[in-house]
C-alpha cells in the first residue's frame, strides 16, 4: 500500500527518514492506510518553512478580505466533498456516520464563521489625557502556530484550530493524532486546491512525543494550541516555557449532568443518555456524571438502564448504528480497566459493563453502554476521565448538594442542568465552575460561542470572537498629533 504523505511548504512529502505508520479501522482493526511518520527533522523543516512564510511570505500581509476568500473557498470545497469526508471519518474514528456528517458540516461552518469575522471591526481607539496623543489598538497575528489535535473529532478539531489561526494571518502547522490522520490529509488536499500560499498551512504527521513535543518546545514557534488529555496538556505547557509561547489548552472533563425531579422526565432521560453515549463517550464535554435527584431515582434509573441497553452498538457505517467502537484496542482496554476498577471499589452496573463481541463486532473495539450506581465521590470512576461509554450516577437531596457534587472535580469543562424551574436552572448554572453550560439540553456547540474550561480543563477559549482573540496579538499605537520639543533636558538638546 502506497503511503500517504504530509504537506509541508506547499508540497506533498514523505517523512525525511522514510518512516511510515499503519492506520486502522476501529470497527474491525483492519488496515485502512499507511501514512508518513515524521520525526524531529520533519518538524524542524515545517517550523522553518512556517517561520519564513510568516516573516517574509504573503499570508500575514494579505488584506483580511483576501485571506477570507481562501477560507470561504475551502469551506465550499469541504461541502463539495462532505460525503466522502464523513465516510472516511467514520472509517478512521469509528463514530456513527450521522455524527461524522454533522462534524463535516460544522467544520465547513467554522471556516466560514472566521472568514466572516476577520473582516469585521477589530481593535480600538481611545482618548488619553494628553490632547496631542491619539491612541489606538491594532490586532496582529501571533506568528507561527503549532496546533496539536486529538483523535475524537479529527476533522472538526482541525477546523477549530486552522480556521481562526489562518483567518488572523498566522502560519499554522497542524499535527493530527497518529491514529486518525486521514481526514486531515484530505483537508490539506482541499487546502492545496484552494491555493493557500506555501507555508501558510502545513500538515505535519508523526508521534506526539517527538513531532508534537518539537512544536511545543521550539523557540521558533510563537503559539501552541492543543486539544487532548490533561496529562499531555501539562507536558505541552512545560515544553512551551522556553520562549514563553502563547498557550491555549482544551483538555479533558468529568462533566456533570444534573437532573432535578421537576425536569421533563422523558427529555431529561434522553439527554442523560445523549450526554454520555454520543461519540461513544469519547467527548471532552461528555456528561459522564449523572447527578440525579434522589426523589426520582427509583423511576429514572430503571428506565435509563433499559433504554441504554437498547442502544445499537456497531460499525459506524451501518445506518442502524447508534454507538460505534472505541478508538484503539489499547483505549478499549483502558476503559474496561476503569469498569473493573469501579466494580472493585464496590459500585454496581445497572447496564453494560462489558465488551461487545457479537458476530462481526468481535474484531472491533466495542464496549457496551455502561451505567454505575452506588458510587462514592472518592471512587476512581467518579474522579477520573474515562473517555468511554461509562456513566456514573450520584444522588442528591438538595440544590446545594447537587452543586457541591457537580463542582467536586479537578475539571471544569462543561455541565448541564435539567429542571422546569428556570430560576433554579440559571442559579445552578451560575454556580457551576465550568466554561460551557447548558440548561435543558446537553452538548450543543456553536461556532459563535466560546469553548473551553475552568480549572484543569484548560486555558483560553476556542470558537467565537474569543477564539480569534487567541490568535491575535494586541498592539497599542500612540500618535503625536502635534510634535513639539519636550524640553526635558533643558538646553542640552
Ligand atoms: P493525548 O492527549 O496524548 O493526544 C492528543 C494529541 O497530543 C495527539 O495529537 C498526540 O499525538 C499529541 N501528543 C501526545 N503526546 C504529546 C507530547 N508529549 N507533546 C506534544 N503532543 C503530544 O491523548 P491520548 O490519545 O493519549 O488519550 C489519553 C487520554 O486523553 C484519553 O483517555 C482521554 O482521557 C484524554 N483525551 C481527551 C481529549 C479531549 O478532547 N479533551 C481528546 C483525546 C484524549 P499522538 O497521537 O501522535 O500521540
Amino acid at each position: 500500500m502506497k503511503s500517504l504523505p504530509m504537506f509541508l511548504n506547499g508540497e506533498w512529502i514523505e517523512a525525511g527518514d522514510g518512516a511510515t505508520r499503519e492506520v486502522f479501522n476501529p470497527a474491525n482493526n483492519q488496515l485502512l492506510a499507511v501514512v508518513a511518520d515524521g520525526g524531529e527533522r520533519d518538524a524542524e523543516a515545517a517550523i522553518g518553512h512556517a517561520r519564513r512564510a510568516f516573516d517574509e511570505g504573503p499570508w500575514p500581509q494579505m488584506r483580511a478580505p483576501e485571506r477570507a476568500s481562501y477560507l470561504f473557498k475551502l469551506a465550499d470545497l469541504i461541502d463539495k466533498n462532505a460525503d466522502a469526508l464523513a465516510e472516511l471519518e467514520t472509517r478512521n474514528n469509528g463514530k456513527p456516520l450521522r455524527e461524522a456528517k454533522y462534524d463535516v458540516a460544522d467544520a465547513a461552518g467554522c471556516f466560514r464563521y472566521y472568514a466572516g469575522l476577520i473582516t469585521k471591526p477589530l481593535g480600538q481607539t481611545y482618548e488619553v489625557g494628553d490632547p496631542a496623543i491619539q491612541g489606538m489598538v491594532v490586532r496582529e497575528p501571533v506568528g507561527v502556530c503549532g496546533q496539536i489535535i486529538p483523535w475524537n473529532y479529527p476533522l472538526l478539531m482541525a477546523a477549530w484550530k486552522l480556521a481562526p489561526g489562518l483567518a488572523a494571518g498566522n502560519c499554522c502547522i497542524l499535527k493530527p493524532a497518529e491514529v486518525t490522520p486521514l481526514t486531515a490529509i484530505e483537508l490539506f488536499k482541499l487546502i492545496a486546491e484552494a491555493g493557500f500560499p506555501p507555508g501558510a498551512a502545513q500538515l505535519l504527521l508523526g508521534p506526539g512525543p517527538t513531532v508534537g513535543q518539537a512544536l511545543a518546545a521550539s523557540m521558533q514557534v510563537d503559539k501552541i494550541a492543543f486539544t487532548g488529555g490533561t496529562v499531555t496538556g501539562r507536558k505541552i505547557m512545560t515544553a512551551a516555557t522556553g520562549n514563553i509561547k502563547k498557550v491555549t489548552l482544551e483538555l479533558g472533563g468529568k462533566s456533570p449532568c444534573i437532573v432535578f425531579a421537576d425536569a421533563d422526565f422523558d427529555v431529561a432521560l434522553e439527554y442523560a443518555m445523549f450526554a454520555i453515549f454520543a461519540g461513544q463517550g469519547e467527548v471532552c464535554s461528555a456528561g459522564s456524571r449523572l447527578i440525579l435527584d434522589k426523589k426520582i431515582a427509583d423511576k429514572f434509573l430503571p428506565r435509563l438502564a433499559e433504554a441504554s441497553a437498547k442502544i445499537v452498538v456497531g460499525d459506524g457505517l451501518d445506518p442502524m448504528t447508534e454507538m460505534g467502537p472505541l478508538i484503539t484496542p489499547a483505549h478499549m482496554e483502558k476503559v474496561l480497566g476503569y469498569i473493573e476498577a469501579g466494580r472493585g471499589e464496590g459500585a454496581e452496573t445497572i447496564c453494560g459493563g462489558h465488551r461487545v463481541t457479537d458476530g462481526a463486532l468481535a474484531g472491533g473495539n466495542f464496549v457496551a453502554p455502561t451505567i454505575f450506581v452506588r458510587t462514592r465521590p472518592e471512587m476512581k470512576i467518579v474522579r477520573e476521565e474515562i473517555f468511554g461509554p461509562v456513566l456514573v450516577v450520584q444522588l442528591f437531596e438538595t440544590e446545594e448538594e447537587a452543586v457541591r457534587l457537580a463542582n467536586d472535580t479537578i475539571y471544569g469543562l462543561a455541565g448541564g442542568v435539567f429542571t422546569s424551574d428556570l430560576g433554579k436552572g440559571l442559579r445552578v448554572l451560575k454556580k457551576l465552575r465550568a466554561g460551557v453550560t447548558w440548561l435543558n439540553t446537553f452538548h450543543p456547540t456553536f461556532n459563535e460561542a466560546p469553548w473551553g474550561g475552568y480549572k484543569q480543563s484548560g486555558i483560553g477559549r476556542e470558537l467565537g470572537t474569543f477564539g480569534l482573540d487567541a490568535y491575535l496579538e494586541t498592539k497599542q499605537i500612540n500618535i503625536n498629533l502635534s510634535p513639539a520639543k519636550l524640553g526635558w533636558f533643558g538646553s542640552a538638546a
